[in-house]
């Protein structure tokens, strides 16, 4: 990582020595320091405050160990964290992961990430993080439970609804937040909205479940509207087929693109026909099954073994929606000469830093994960109203917020990108949109935490 600044340079430097051996927080940190550049030459208050270097930092980090009884009798243990990163706009809110590859970087990066895409929502939450390295793939519902309620017991005597207020991420879905609620409330005998994501009947919110595929869909709508372009006709590859995956292939059809291809961890499926989604929605929301199934069912489709392979499918528009450098530079590089026009991540952090300064250096209109995929957590700072409100809206009201919000965070960035000098970047729009909220709020609110 190379910055012409000294300052920045410096403050990186003591990011690299602090958090030594976690490759994913640094990539993350790296990536928002940069675009802080010119927002360090206009603001020395900033730098005067300490500003740069407090948001490094987690406000507070929590290691737990989870164990659990698996259905042979055997005791498991895993490992829960829950980092805390900055409250300064509102109380801590981020999801939750379970998969073998959570670590203290991983979740670290996802923390940070979250406290600038909660920013850009204009909503009232700060950022946190938390999971496990947990393997739901497998499990059995007993287990999950048995897991999930483990878990909660340490987690709850560190939230609550005015302190932090987790959701799901990758592993993490309704069942899940169903166990981790009713744990919750049976330890603190109070029912509040401690978590969002929830099921309908005790307090979650319409379009939850749709708001990170939709949302991603009408932040990438905004950002080729405004190159005159659309969804209208384009061909569109999605990678994973989780949730995130799965509500932005709905809405994309619903926009009137065709998607030709979907994925899992184990392979991918092109159907040149356009994905049936009744068909994916079966295997992997009911069955939990694998991608792989659909060409079974499917005649027109072909499934290739290895997730990666899935960039060199021909498309207009890419949706990574999986996970963490699931896109790097060779396969930027494939789209590229496949003739993309438009990148939106779903997923956190899913493009390399080499992949990215590829899209840029061609041309290829790019919408960063913070701002793309911010729709999630703005349903659920939603569903957050809704709990305080003691009422529901309903699913036409929320998706109009959505949508509203999706457009402002696009205008925010790029209005953002112009006035710093950066015009048509939306990686260093949306982070110093997102960053300059927060600084102005820990300015105001001195130093000592
Ligand atoms: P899910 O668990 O529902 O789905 C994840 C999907 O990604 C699955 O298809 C999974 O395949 C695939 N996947 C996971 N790891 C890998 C890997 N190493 N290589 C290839 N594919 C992989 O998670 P979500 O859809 O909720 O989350 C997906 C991404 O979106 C994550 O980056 C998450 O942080 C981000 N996100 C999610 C939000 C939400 O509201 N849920 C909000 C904002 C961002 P398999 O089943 O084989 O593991």
């Amino acid at each position: 990582m190379q910055f012409e600044n000294k300052y920045l340079a410096n403050v990186y430097a003591e990011v690299e020595k602090r958090n030594a051996g976690e490759p994913e927080f640094l990539q993350a940190v790296g990536e928002v320091l940069e675009s802080l550049q010119p927002v360090v030459e206009k603001r020395p208050d900033l730098v005067k405050a300490g500003v740069i270097d407090r948001i490094v930092e987690p406000e507070r980090m929590i290691v737990f160990r989870v164990s659990w009884v698996d259905d042979e009798g055997g005791v498991r243990v895993n490992r829960g964290f829950r980092v805390q990163f900055n409250s300064a706009i509102g109380p801590y809110k981020g999801g939750l992961r379970l998969h073998p590859s959570v670590n203290a970087s991983v979740i670290k990066f996802l923390g940070f990430e979250q406290i600038f895409k909660n920013s850009l929502t204009g909503l009232p939450m700060g950022g946190g993080k938390g999971g496990s390295d947990f393997d739901p793939k497998g499990k059995s519902d007993g287990e999950i439970m048995r897991f999930c309620q483990s878990f909660m017991t340490e987690l709850a005597k560190h939230i609550g609804q005015f302190t932090d207020v987790p959701a799901g991420d990758i592993g993490v879905g309704a069942r899940e937040i169903g166990y981790m609620f009713g744990q919750y409330k049976r330890i603190r005998n109070e029912f509040t909205g401690v978590l969002t994501g929830k099921g309908i009947p005790y307090g979650g919110s319409l379009i939850r479940p749709q708001a990170t595929g939709y949302g991603l869909c009408y932040f990438a709508d905004n950002m080729l509207a405004d190159a005159g372009k659309s969804f209208k006709g384009a061909t569109v590859v999605i990678s994973g087929s989780g949730n995130v995956a799965i509500y932005a292939c709905e809405k994309a059809t619903q926009l009137g693109a065709k998607v030709i291809a979907m994925s899992d961890s184990g392979g991918y499926v092109v159907d040149p026909d356009g994905i049936k989604l009744d068909v994916v929605k079966q295997i992997k929301e009911v069955e939990r099954g694998r991608i792989s199934e659909y060409a079974k069912r499917v005649p027109t489709a072909k499934y290739t073994e290895g997730c990666k392979g899935i960039w060199t499918v021909k498309c207009d528009i890419a949706l990574p929606c999986a996970t963490q450098n699931e896109l790097d530079g060779e396969s930027a590089a494939a789209l590229v000469k496949n003739g993309v026009i438009a990148v939106a991540e779903g997923a956190n952090m899913p493009s390399t830093p080499e992949a990215v300064a590829c899209f840029q250096s061609n041309g290829v209109l790019f919408g960063p994960a913070k701002a793309a995929n911010a729709g999630g957590v703005a349903v659920s700072g939603l569903e957050m109203s809704q709990n305080s409100l003691r009422l529901s809206w309903t699913a036409k009201e929320v998706d109009e917020r959505l949508k509203g919000i999706m457009a402002g965070i696009y205008k925010n960035a790029s209005s953002a990108a112009a006035e710093y000098g950066h015009k048509g970047n939306l990686v260093a729009g949306a982070n110093i949109a997102g960053f300059l909220k927060v600084a102005e709020a820990m300015l105001a609110q001195g130093i000592a935490y």
